[in-house]
């Protein structure tokens, strides 16, 4: 369970001034084990900087993390410690993220030794790096583990970058769009992996993409982000088939292809207009200056969550008091 209102420290470019940006505000979310959270949203949504956070990348102003239902203290205590070998990120760039003049088996065999996970002695290790790299899928690991990054296909980077997360054997992976810059071919494969890892190991991830698509397929609950807040949350095939949020519903109208399984392009822009900047959000409801339906009140009042059926919430005017909602609301919870 993570719930966090976060803040982060930025300077402002106008006037060069330090200032408190909410990159991301009053967020909260929840990640279980054995399922797929996707956290959709643009290019400076704020999506990353939740990845971010949930690792102890960057610190938290506010709020706070809860690991199996305990806060975690930040600072290099005994949660703490546990809580940073339990949850694992893994990056959109597998090259960036290994070493270039490094093996393979170096980097798997040093995520097993910080971990305390490498074996006591040769033998010992050489079937737990083997273990690791069937775990995903690169096998006979023989043929792997003396390469160097660069004699791997980009898609066996990310496998090898996945690998060396599983030696730490976490609870939770964050993978911060990690096929977003993988062959469209190979995308498949590694959501693929993913999947089967999340039930094998009975992982909670976090998935974060612009591609609202591949949440559909991929993810079992679907969370919407837009200039730092999450605006829309259900069961994907909910989210991606009835979507609530006017933010959403663009998102899904510009998608190129909305029955793709795993977005073709690059689509970080989308639709009209561009996100607002963090520093001087809209008042109100954010979306307001690109919302078809903006109303009086989304100008100067920012809307609460309201539920839907089936367990999907909009942060959306329209859903107020019955309002001309597709769904009927339940109840209202601020
Ligand atoms: Fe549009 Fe208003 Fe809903 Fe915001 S609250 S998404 S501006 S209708
Ligand atoms: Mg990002």
């Amino acid at each position: 369970t993570k719930h966090f209102p976060v803040r982060r420290t930025g300077r402002d470019l106008v006037t060069g001034r330090r200032r408190t940006v909410h990159a991301v505000d009053d967020v909260s979310l929840e990640l279980r084990r054995g399922t797929v959270t996707a956290l959709v949203g643009e290019s400076g949504s704020g999506k990353s900087t939740v990845a971010g956070l949930l690792a102890r990348l960057h610190p938290l102003t506010a709020g706070e993390i809860r690991l199996d239902g305990a806060p975690v203290k930040a600072g290099g205590g005994r949660s703490f410690r546990a809580y940073v070998r339990r949850v694992q990120l893994i990056f959109q760039d597998p090259f960036a993220s290994l070493n270039p003049v490094h093996t393979v088996r170096y980097h798997l065999t040093r995520a097993l030794r910080i971990h305390g996970r490498a074996g006591s002695g040769e033998a010992e290790l050489e079937e737990n790096l083997t273990a690791l790299l069937d775990r995903v899928q690169l096998t006979p690991a023989h043929q792997y583990l003396d390469r160097f990054p660069h004699e791997l296909s980009g898609g066996q980077r990310q496998r090898v970058a996945i690998a060396r997360a599983l030696g730490a054997d976490p609870q939770v992976l964050l993978a911060d769009e990690p096929v977003s810059m993988l062959d469209v071919s190979i995308r498949l494969g590694v959501l693929n992996l993913l999947k089967d890892l999340k039930d094998r190991l009975s992982l909670a991830v976090l998935y974060i993409t612009h591609d609202i698509a591949s949440a559909r397929y991929f993810a079992d609950t679907t969370l919407v982000m837009y200039a730092g807040r999450i605006v829309e949350g259900g069961e994907s095939e909910t989210v991606t088939q009835h979507p609530a949020h006017p933010y959403t519903q663009l998102l899904i109208a510009s998608a190129p292809d909305p029955d793709r399984v795993v977005a073709e392009a690059e689509q970080e822009e989308t639709g009209s207009g561009e996100p607002p900047s963090l520093i001087a959000p809209p008042p109100g409801c954010r979306f307001h200056p690109r919302c078809p339906k903006a109303m009086a009140r989304c100008r100067t009042e920012a809307p609460p969550r309201f539920d839907l059926e089936g367990g999907q919430w909009a942060a959306c005017w329209l859903y107020a008091d019955g309002g001309e909602a597709r769904h009927e609301p339940r109840k209202e919870s601020a």
